[in-house]
């Protein structure tokens, strides 16, 4: 087919027929600067369009690191676990709950941060949550790097990765307050259902809760209570003084405590014991008050025991000591008004404590309710028993004459009568025993002494009666009085003896078998001033009593150590072993080790040259104690010596535990070693004793050389006694050495 002129071939046609659809402003020629005009206007759309993007991309940036911190920093501890319970990731705030830096725990098995006896329980839970599809909780205990254990809650959620591995993500948080909380709860919630009946109020004493025992208690239900003020129970009996003390002292003190008449709903009236404490915030505003009520009428039983156990002797069922002091009160006024003499006997038994330790302690006690029913016999009706406590009994006879002699014979009779009750034979168990009594007799008349006093005075000489051969009757005189106020003037004096260094060491020398020195006892000495030199059997017993022995001991101690390091350069006293005395007081101390410790430091002296010398009355106390310190001051170098040894009952249990070095055997024995073949055996056997136990025994008190043969001969190791040398002051002491 031919074309004719001016016909458009197809393709022309076409483009014609776009182009005609395309707008003008596109294809028609524009001038140029409109060109440029839109030119810069689309250049400045293009640096807008530049700008956002840049602001995009820091946003991005910077809630990315917001995201990290929140992650990093969140209240709860992020982990991630890999499919094989590994630690994949962790936040900060999980890395520090486990007290591990964050780079030790990745790739770490999750359990190894789990307690011992709570593993088994993760990987049960771990078991079943694989395998179920849903998040999940549970309660862990998990381990802190420092030791310390930590109750957490965990919250388990499956994730899956771009890698398409399945993942554990772990939110946990530490629990252990909430727990300790909820074990303090369920403890109150326990205690809120005691015996006892308990009362809740709010601060304005609304009663907001009661348990079990306050509804028994009061007849009143929780609901009929609960909303009510205490008022409710008011008895009617206290007045406006009453109240206003229990509140001024809970305001105060927080807490009250006292008896109150309370009604309870029947309209009975009762004595309750009450006990409020307020509840307070940190900030000390009070924010509830608990009351704990108990019942002391109700239970007439219970108010007698209670008396019974506060004013009788558990034993004897006499009256104790302090229902006498208060007879004896009774007793000075009835006295004063009648005009009439009473008089106080001091009993003590004979060698109770010998009876106690041989036979036992039951027959010991059978012995002591006999006793008291003997007394009781003998006393006429309105005259006290009572038993101070021991073997100890006090007997108080009022009415007697108004003339002092024939009130004194009276005393005396009774006191005779008493002697020869107790004399007579006892048969307990079907054991026949003998027991003996001294005692010590104070008259009295009205308040011419106190109640002290006279207590004091019947002592002293029951102490003479026992003095000058048991089984007597003493009466207390004026000479008594004479050596008691003496007494108190040296206890007086004794309080300045260390501070005016009054108080002055002997060296009593020590031998060993080929009479060559190998140690000394340091024995104290008080140069009084006007009394002269007196001896410590006068004065340790004050100094125990008054407590002065902790600073004496002390100051025996220190110049004890100083004297060591002194001698220390001295060839004749270098090697010289030094004892000094402890009593068990000082002992009882809980800083007596490092007193020791202390010493040995400040002077620098050689510890194994220092020996202390206790006495068997320190095992009355707390043996496991004395041992403990006795252990530690042995770990240093210092040895141990059992003074006045076979004078007291000894334990050979006791002694086993302790650690001792030496036994000493007491001068007592040594005295009269050549008439009393008992005590030859004995010493004997004290000595075979230190040596089955592996101890060195040193004998006191060798005065003669018959002793010292025998002794020797039967393997005792040292010797202490006049026959060497007297105790010697410090200068006369070292010049005695040179010479040895
Ligand atoms: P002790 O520790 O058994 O001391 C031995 C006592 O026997 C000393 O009496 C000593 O002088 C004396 N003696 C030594 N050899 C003989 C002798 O051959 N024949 C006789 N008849 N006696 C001899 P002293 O110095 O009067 O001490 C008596 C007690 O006082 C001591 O008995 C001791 O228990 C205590 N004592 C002494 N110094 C101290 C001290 O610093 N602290 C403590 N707590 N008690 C001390
Ligand atoms: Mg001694
Ligand atoms: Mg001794």
């Amino acid at each position: 087919m031919s074309k004719k002129p001016n016909e458009l071939s197809p393709l022309h046609a076409q483009a014609e027929t776009q182009f005609a659809q395309v707008p003008e402003k596109l294809w028609k020629p524009r001038p140029a600067e409109e060109l440029l005009q839109e030119l810069q206007v689309y250049k400045a759309e293009l640096e807008i369009q530049n700008e956002t993007l840049w602001q995009a991309q820091i946003e991005l940036e910077a809630s990315h690191d917001r995201y990290m911190d929140l992650y990093d920093f969140a209240p709860v501890g992020y982990l991630t676990l890999t499919s094989e319970a590994l630690i994949a990731e962790v936040n900060l705030t999980g890395a520090a709950l486990l007290g591990v830096n964050r780079k030790e725990l990745l790739l770490h098995r999750f359990a190894h941060f789990i307690a011992e006896d709570y593993t088994d329980n993760w990987y049960l839970f771990l078991g079943s949550f694989l395998q179920r599809d849903e998040r999940q909780s549970c309660e862990l205990v998990l381990k802190h790097s420092n030791g310390q254990n930590f109750h957490a809650h965990l919250d388990c959620l499956h994730i899956k990765a771009g890698n398409g591995e399945h993942l554990v993500r772990i939110a946990f948080t530490d629990i252990s307050e909430r727990k300790q909380a909820e074990e303090a709860l369920s403890i109150a919630a326990i205690a809120f259902e005691s015996q006892e009946g308990i009362m809740v109020t709010d601060a304005h004493g609304v009663i907001q809760r009661v348990n079990n025992a306050f509804a028994r208690l009061s007849g009143y239900s929780s609901e009929e209570v609960v909303g009510k003020t205490p008022a409710l129970l008011s008895s009617g009996r206290h007045d406006k003084d009453f109240f206003q003390g229990m509140w001024t002292a809970l305001n105060e003190q927080k807490y009250w405590q006292g008896e109150m008449w309370n009604k309870r709903k029947n309209g009975k009236i009762v004595a309750d014991w009450l006990t409020i404490t307020a509840v307070t915030t940190l900030d000390g505003n009070i924010t509830h008050y608990v009351g704990i009520v108990s019942d002391i009428t109700s239970n007439p039983e219970s108010l007698a025991e209670i008396h019974r156990l506060a004013y009788y002797d558990f034993l004897t069922q006499l009256p104790n000591r302090r229902m006498l002091l208060d007879r004896m009160k009774q007793a000075l006024a009835a006295s004063s008004r009648s005009k009439h003499y009473g008089a106080l006997l001091f009993l003590d038994l004979d060698n109770f404590k010998n009876l106690n330790d041989t036979r036992g302690h039951y027959i010991g006690d059978l012995l002591l309710v006999e006793v008291a029913r003997r007394l009781n016999a003998i006393v006429r009706e309105g005259d006290t028993v009572a038993r101070l406590g021991g073997d100890e009994f006090v007997l108080m006879l009022e009415n007697l004459s108004e003339d002092i002699q024939e009130a004194a014979n009276q005393a005396g009779l009774v006191g005779k009568k008493v002697c020869d009750a107790i004399a007579s034979s006892y048969l307990l168990e079907g054991i026949e025993l003998r027991c003996t009594a001294s005692i010590g007799v104070g008259l009295f008349f009205g308040h011419e002494a106190s109640v002290d006093e006279l207590l004091k005075h019947a002592d002293f000489a029951m102490y003479h009666a026992k003095k000058e051969g048991r089984n007597s009757v003493r009466f207390f005189d004026p000479e008594m009085q004479a050596t008691l106020i003496n007494r108190s003037a040296l206890e007086s004096d004794l309080h300045h003896a260390l501070e005016r260094q009054q108080l002055r060491l002997y060296y009593q020398i020590q031998v060993g078998n080929e009479r060559h020195a190998i140690g000394a006892e340091a024995l104290l000495r008080w140069v009084h001033p006007e009394r002269g030199l007196i001896l410590p059997e006068q004065f340790i017993p004050l100094a125990e009593k008054t407590g002065l022995i902790l600073p004496i001991g002390l100051w025996v101690l220190q110049t004890a150590c100083a004297q060591l390091s002194d001698w220390a350069d001295n060839p004749a006293t270098s090697s010289l072993q030094l004892s000094l005395n402890a009593s068990a007081l000082e002992l009882r101390q809980p800083d007596f080790v490092e007193q020791v410790q202390r010493a040995i430091l400040v002077t620098g002296i050689n510890p194994t040259l220092l020996k202390i010398e206790l006495t068997e009355s320190l095992l009355i106390d707390n043996v496991y104690d004395t041992v403990a310190k006795m252990n530690a001051l042995k770990a240093l170098g210092i040895s141990f010596s059992m003074d006045d040894f076979g004078t007291a009952y000894s334990s050979l249990a006791y002694l086993k535990q302790l650690p001792l070095n030496q036994l000493k055997i007491d001068q007592s024995f040594i005295r009269d070693l050549g008439e009393n073949p008992s005590n030859a055996a004995l010493v004997q056997a004290i000595i075979l004793m230190g040596r089955t136990f592996g101890l060195d025994v040193i004998a006191e008190g060798v005065e003669d050389e018959a002793q010292l043969a025998f002794l020797n001969l039967n393997g005792c190791h040292a010797y202490q006694g006049y026959l060497f040398s007297r105790p010697l002051p410090l200068a006369e002491f070292e010049e005695f050495v040179e010479r040895v």
